[in-house]
C-alpha cells in the first residue's frame, strides 16, 4: 500500500490491492448499466426486503464495486428478485439482473449465495 504520510482508521480503509473485484467485473461485462449507478439509494428505499430487514441494495452495490464480497455473499440471498428496485432506478440500472449475475458469479466459484 502507498504511504501518503498519514493513515485512515482501519475500519475506514478499502484495500483495493487485497480485495477481489472479479465479481464486479463479471457483472460489468454482462450488465453494463451497473456502471451507471450513482449510489443514490432509490433502490434501497423501495426494496421489499429492505422494508423488513436491514438489507440495502445501495450498500450491496458499493461493496460489489469495492470487491468486499464476503458481506455481499451473505446479504444477496435475502433478495426476492421482485424487481421493484429496477422500476425506480433513476439511472436505468437493471438492478434485478445485477443481483442475478452476482449470485451466478458466486455460484461459478462454487460459493453458494442463494
Ligand atoms: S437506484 Fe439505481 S442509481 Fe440509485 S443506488 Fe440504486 S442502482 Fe444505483
Ligand atoms: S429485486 Fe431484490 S433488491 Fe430489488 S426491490 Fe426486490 S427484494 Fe429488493
Amino acid at each position: 500500500m502507498v504511504d501518503f504520510g498519514f493513515s485512515l482508521l482501519k475500519a475506514r480503509q478499502i484495500n483495493y490491492d487485497h480485495n477481489d473485484r472479479s465479481i464486479a467485473g463479471y457483472i460489468y461485462e454482462r450488465e453494463p448499466s451497473f456502471r451507471l449507478c450513482i449510489e443514490c439509494g432509490g433502490c434501497s428505499a423501495t426494496c421489499t426486503t429492505g422494508n423488513f430487514t436491514r438489507f440495502s441494495l445501495r450498500e450491496i452495490n458499493i461493496l460489489i464495486k469495492r470487491g468486499e464480497n464476503e458481506e455481499v455473499r451473505h446479504e444477496i440471498r435475502k433478495c426476492m428478485l421482485c424487481g421493484k428496485c429496477t422500476l425506480v432506478c433513476p439511472r436505468g440500472v437493471n438492478t434485478r439482473n445485477v443481483i442475478t449475475l452476482a449470485k451466478e458469479a458466486f455460484q461459478k466459484r462454487g460459493i453458494n449465495a442463494i
